[in-house]
């Protein structure tokens, strides 16, 4: 029979697909006997059941009752007695941790009868009004959907009225007002009333919370995070226990080591006299934890311990809530802790040095991602002036954008195209948007484990919050500085989340330590902690990769840097941008010539400077493969706008003059060349069969510099790549061609060239006769860009900005093809034709040069597809490498890449 309902003793964080992340950490850290007040949890496959029928899966109110009876008797309470009555919480908890996406309901059981028994029985009759008037309020807005903001208005206009500055300083009446003041909003707002049955109470929070997993900004975190939309959220049900008590009382988060940069050490913000959700929501300024210390040391030294224990028992960074109820210390929640892309790097070094994991472990816990965002750069401390404001380093990197004040606001301007700072009291999960399309969060109010922080940590976002020193004003769209400068919407500001400094205007960037590290070799010394993490990270990945990486590059600077980066050679040196600037010249002479000897001589101008080209690069890739692609795009490309000249011929005409003939001539050429789908035409190998000498000539070009390289005492490994073949009988002609020229050269010159030749894999029917294109190919190499064009039919040029984002809010993909490799369709070609390729050819040499070579998906699926390499851009190579470290590991390691 299907369970729906476990206690915190029967589970364990092996559970979390059923119990969710925060039940099976709940069980977990009681079965190590830490202090977590008792409770159960409802499972992910109720919800999910409950989505799908759109009822309560039958026997689960029983077992919720069975299990509410056991926690009742073991409290000697029961649910809402009306003199002493045992308290809930109900919160959401799905497998990945989704934070502020779902809601919390505190204090269940309170109704206008058992609010005057917990005064009594608590002998505090304020805690017991603050407690009943946040059940109204979260009940009000979670379960029964009254807009929050009400509630606020509500709060603010009774704090006003009493002059006081914050809720503490609300009195017992006071609340009981308040709570009659959001009975009525929510009557006015819903037509019902608040349900006074405890039982009622319940049932209809964790039913909320199910509905929950469906709601807007749920669906929009899952979609940024990749996580699949039929999980399901678990209930946790649990005892309350009160951290707004009085001054002896209290609730906090902690970290096991700072979040944001890695360093060791307890770490969190505490709030005396109140419960949990004000310390993430930034209503009060919370202390730091060494606050803690001052104010109950035996609860600090309590907790000291158990987050040691923690981080021992799940060998990571967790982090925690806590509740301290009258001295006495109580654990919510653990979970192993988000982290910025430093802190990923620095506390997997810092774990393999206190020999709490392997050096192979910590290569599961760090990214491509991360490293990436370490690459960026970062303010020029000694350009930035004067700051306009200090608040708490939540997130680092540095961001520059236009101030705005609400999500709507920055959703509008960064769709424009605008750079935006969204500038908040503080973040709440309405929000999300906002946060997403900006460049950076920055919060008057809230520490650093406050909404917009956290948040802004997961996404990689820039963030400074409590910058306590701003008035924000949401009103009036601006916020004021300490001295009184007025910063109003639009304005520019940039903002240091590394640092927790804002300053007015663009301030200057400078490299990242981990770029120059990569780029030099060199340490600087603000960063040398994650400059050696990452360093270490990276020997770990090369020393188990099975992929080599090379690089996409066809100037001699991308080639050195490349190589610098750790390239194992160039995967794709694209010969048309060679055909570019001056040089457009000669192609168009060579395009328009009408005898031989017209375009010969267009061919021999060009020669030199195409074999210049290839000495320089294959100078740099000295003793490393450099693969030449042969000319791909339409040769119109090359020749000026059809439009622009015919508006040029015709104002000549028009003024009465005759046109430039080669004017005339040129509009000719372009308007016999042209083609309705260029992409779809004379392009790829097709150009090398039907334009005469063009083959040659760059063949030519390669095979003399290889000659030039050998003389100079060098090693060159040039690599001849066909582009867009479809058929074995093109890449055979081509090949013929080529190896025809490089058999001349090599009689002139007295210097064997043989050079492999090989063929982009990149249409469809390439992939499909790959065992027959193979007799005629030393190498392929996966053209995924046009691969994927050409599978789904999409126009890489214009599909993107035309209908990508309603397919990716339709869900019909979660990602764009183009950025990862849509395994079902372009993977499963990519596996026939690796397949039948080396069927007829086993030493066939294969790898991959599309976009997709640098996306950390795709080259976990390019190793499990057994590929040799991946090449990406030149700055793409450290993030492939590390991936293809990951992806090796993968194989043999369990491994949580998420
Ligand atoms: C490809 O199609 O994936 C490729 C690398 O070639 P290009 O982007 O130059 O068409
Ligand atoms: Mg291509």
């Amino acid at each position: 029979m299907v369970r729906y309902v476990y206690d915190f003793h029967e589970g364990g964080r092996d559970l979390a697909d059923l119990l969710g992340g925060k039940g099976a950490n709940l069980a977990e850290m009681t079965r190590l006997s830490l202090p977590v007040p008792p409770g159960f949890i409802v499972t992910t496959e109720a919800c999910r059941a409950f989505l799908t029928t759109g009822a309560e899966p039958e026997g689960m109110s029983r077992e919720v009752s069975q299990h509410l009876t056991a926690l009742e008797e073991s409290a000697g309470r029961r649910l809402g007695q009306p003199d002493d009555p045992l308290l809930l919480s109900v919160r959401s908890g799905a497998r990945f941790s989704m934070p502020g996406m779902m809601e919390t309901v505190l204090d269940i059981g309170l109704n206008d009868d058992s609010v005057l028994g917990l005064a009594k029985a608590s002998g505090n009759e304020r805690f017991a009004w603050d407690s009943y008037r946040r059940l109204v309020q979260m009940f009000g807005t979670t379960v029964m959907g009254v807009d929050s903001a009400l509630f606020e208005q509500a709060m603010t206009f009774l704090k006003e009225t009493r002059d006081v500055p914050d809720d503490v300083h609300l009195d017992a009446n006071d609340l009981a007002q308040l709570v009659e003041t959001y009975k009525n909003v929510i009557h006015l707002e819903t037509g019902e009333y608040f349900p006074q049955s405890p039982a009622e109470q319940l049932r209809r929070a964790i039913l909320a919370v199910f509905e929950s997993w469906n709601g807007e900004r749920a669906r929009l975190y899952r979609r940024r995070e990749h996580i699949p939309d039929d999980l399901g959220t678990a209930v946790t049900v649990q005892r309350m226990v009160y951290g707004n008590l009085g001054p002896d009382s209290g609730s906090g988060v902690a970290f096991t080591r700072d979040p944001a940069t890695g360093r060791a050490g307890l770490y969190g913000d505490y709030l005396s006299n109140a419960q949990g959700e004000d310390v993430v929501a930034g209503i009060r300024n919370t202390v730091p934890l060494a606050e803690l210390e001052r104010l109950d040391t035996r609860s600090y030294r309590e907790l000291r311990a158990h987050l040691r224990t923690l981080e021992s028992h799940y060998r990571d960074l967790c982090d925690i809530e806590f509740t301290i109820e009258r001295g006495r210390l109580w654990m919510l929640q653990t979970r192993v802790g988000k982290r910025t892309a430093e802190a990923s790097f620095a506390i997997a070094a810092e774990l393999v040095d206190e020999e709490l994991i392997t050096p192979a472990e910590s290569l599961a816990r760090v990214s491509g991602d991360g490293l990436a965002r370490l690459m960026f750069p970062r303010f020029d401390a000694s350009a930035t002036g004067e700051a306009l404001a200090h608040g708490l380093p939540a997130s680092p990197g540095a961001a520059v954008g236009a101030v705005v004040f609400d999500s709507a606001e920055a959703v509008r301007r960064a769709a424009a195209g605008e750079k935006v700072v969204l500038v908040r009291q503080e973040t709440t999960p309405d929000d999300l948007p906002g946060m997403v399309a900006a460049q950076a969060v920055l919060t008057s109010r809230g520490g650093k484990t406050s909404h917009a922080a956290v948040v802004a940590r997961g996404m990689g976002k820039v963030c400074v919050c409590g910058a306590e020193e701003l008035t924000v004003d949401i009103e009036v769209r601006r916020f004021t500085t300490r001295d009184g400068t007025v910063v109003e919407e639009g304005t520019v500001i940039s903002v240091d989340g590394s640092a927790g400094a804002v300053y007015p205007g663009a301030a200057p960037l400078v490299d990242s330590e981990v770029m120059r590290y990569l780029e030099t070799g060199e340490q600087g010394e603000r960063a040398a902690g994650v400059v050696d993490a990452v360093a270490g990270a990276l020997r770990q990945a090369d020393g188990i990769r099975r992929l080599e990486v090379r690089a996409n590059a066809d100037t001699p600077e991308d080639a050195a840097r490349a190589r610098r980066f750790g390239a194992q050679g160039i995967g794709l040196c694209r010969t048309e941008h060679m055909f570019l600037g001056e040089r457009r010249k000669l192609v168009e002479e060579m395009i328009l010539a009408t005898t031989d000897a017209a375009r010969d001589r267009a061919l021999d101008a060009l020669l030199p400077l195409q074999r210049q080209d290839f000495i320089s690069i294959l100078e740099a890739m000295n003793g490393l493969p450099v693969t030449i692609r042969l000319l791909d795009p339409p040769l119109h490309e090359f020749l000026p706008d059809r439009t622009e000249l015919a508006v040029r011929i015709a104002a000549t005409e028009a003024r009465g003059d005759t046109p430039d003939p080669h004017d005339t001539e040129l509009l000719d050429a372009v308007s016999r060349m042209h083609e309705e789908n260029p992409m779809l035409g004379l392009r790829g190998v097709r150009l090398g069969l039907v334009v005469p000498g063009l083959v040659a000539m760059q063949v030519r070009a390669i095979a003399e510099a290889v000659v030039e390289r050998t003389r100079a005492g060098g090693s060159p490994e040039a690599e001849i790549m066909v582009p867009l073949v479809g058929a074995v009988e093109e890449l055979r002609i081509e090949r013929d061609e080529v190896e025809r020229v490089l058999a001349v050269v090599s009689e002139e010159s007295g210097i064997p060239v043989s050079c492999p030749v090989g063929t982009m894999i990149e249409l469809p029917r390439a992939a499909l006769t790959a065992g027959r294109i193979a007799e005629e190919a030393e190498f392929f190499s996966f053209g995924t860009n046009d691969l994927t064009q050409t599978t789904w039919g999409f126009s890489r040029d214009d599909v993107e900005a035309a209908f990508f984002s309603a397919y990716l809010d339709k869900g019909v993909f979660a990602a764009s093809p183009f950025e990862t490799l849509d395994r079902e369709g372009v993977g499963r070609l990519v596996g026939l034709a690796v397949a039948e390729g080396r069927a007829t050819r086993p030493d066939l040499k294969i790898g991959v040069c599309g976009e997709h070579g640098g996306d950390p998906e795709s080259v976990h699926f390019f190793h499990t597809a057994g590929l040799d390499y991946v090449s990406c851009s030149p700055f793409g190579v450290p993030v492939a490498r590390l991936e293809a470290g990951r992806a090796a590991l993968s194989e043999t390691e369990e491994s949580d890449s998420r």
